[in-house]
C-alpha cells in the first residue's frame, strides 16, 4: 500500500493540532477539508483509507464524477468550493452534501429548489469576499447578513453552517490577519443570530496556523496532502 498520502494527511492533522495548541484551541474543533481538485479518485480512496472524510472539489463536472466513482465509500463527505452557475444548481444539490461557495440569492434559491427530499438538508456557506478585490467572487458584509437571513426564513431544504472566506493572495502577514480578524467577527455576529451556525471556512497550506488563531474551524488543504496540481482539468 502506498503510505505517502497517509503521511501527509497526518502532518496536515499535526500541523492543525500545534497550531490549535498555542493558541488554547482544541484541535477537535477544527475540521481537515482535504481539496482533491484535479487529483483522481483512487487517491481520495487512499486517503478515505487512511481515516478522511471530507473531501473539497471546485469543478462542478470534475466533482461530480468523483462522486460517482466513490460512493462505494461510506460516510464520505462532498463539499463544492468553486463557482457555481446556476445552470449547474440542480446536480449540485443532488449529488453535494455542502456547498461553501454560496455567493448570491439566485444560487441558494435554486439549490433549495433542486435539494432532493429524501436526502438531508443541504450544508451552505456564504462566501464573503473579504479582499474586496472585484475580480474575486463573494458577498459584502452587509449582503451576507439579509443573504442568511432569508435563507433561514424562506429555504428549508438548505441548513446555514457559515461563513467561507479566501483572503488576499498576498505575503502581507498583516493584511491577513486583518482580514481574518473581520470574518471572525462577521461570523460571530452570525452565531448570536442562529444557533446552527458552527462553520469558519478559511486557512489553506500557507496560512493554516494564522487562520486557527482567527477562529477558523474548517481548514481547506490540498497541495500539502496531494502533491503539487496537475494543470487543471
Ligand atoms: C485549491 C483550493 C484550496 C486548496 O489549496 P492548496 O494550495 O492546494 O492547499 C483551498 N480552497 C479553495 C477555495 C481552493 O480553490
Amino acid at each position: 500500500m502506498n503510505t505517502k498520502i497517509a503521511d501527509s494527511l497526518q502532518s496536515a492533522l499535526e500541523t492543525i493540532h500545534q497550531a490549535a495548541q498555542s493558541v488554547n484551541r482544541q484541535a477537535t474543533e477544527i475540521k481537515l477539508l482535504a481539496v482533491s481538485k484535479t487529483k483522481p479518485a483512487v487517491m481520495v480512496e487512499e486517503a478515505w483509507q487512511a481515516g478522511q472524510r471530507a473531501f473539497g472539489e471546485n469543478y462542478v463536472q470534475e466533482g461530480l464524477q468523483k462522486i460517482a466513482d466513490t460512493r462505494h465509500l461510506e460516510d464520505i463527505e462532498w463539499h463544492l468550493i468553486g463557482p457555481l452557475q446556476s445552470n449547474k444548481c440542480k446536480p449540485v444539490a443532488e449529488h453535494f452534501d455542502w456547498v461553501q461557495s454560496v455567493d448570491r440569492a439566485k444560487i441558494a434559491q435554486r439549490l433549495n429548489d433542486n435539494r432532493p427530499e429524501n436526502l438531508p438538508p443541504l450544508n451552505v456557506c456564504l462566501q464573503v469576499n473579504i479582499s474586496a478585490e472585484s475580480s474575486k467572487s463573494g458577498l459584502s458584509e452587509s449582503e451576507v447578513l439579509s443573504l442568511a437571513d432569508s435563507i433561514v426564513q424562506t429555504m428549508p431544504r438548505l441548513q446555514l453552517r457559515g461563513l467561507m472566506a479566501i483572503p488576499s493572495n498576498t505575503d502581507d502577514v498583516q493584511k491577513l490577519c486583518d482580514e481574518f480578524q473581520q470574518m471572525q467577527q462577521l461570523f460571530s455576529q452570525l452565531q448570536l443570530s442562529y444557533d446552527k451556525v458552527d462553520t469558519l471556512s478559511m486557512g489553506m497550506s500557507g496560512d493554516v496556523a494564522l487562520a486557527i488563531a482567527k477562529g477558523s474551524t474548517m481548514v481547506r488543504i490540498g497541495t500539502a496532502i496531494f502533491g503539487a496540481r496537475s494543470p487543471k482539468l
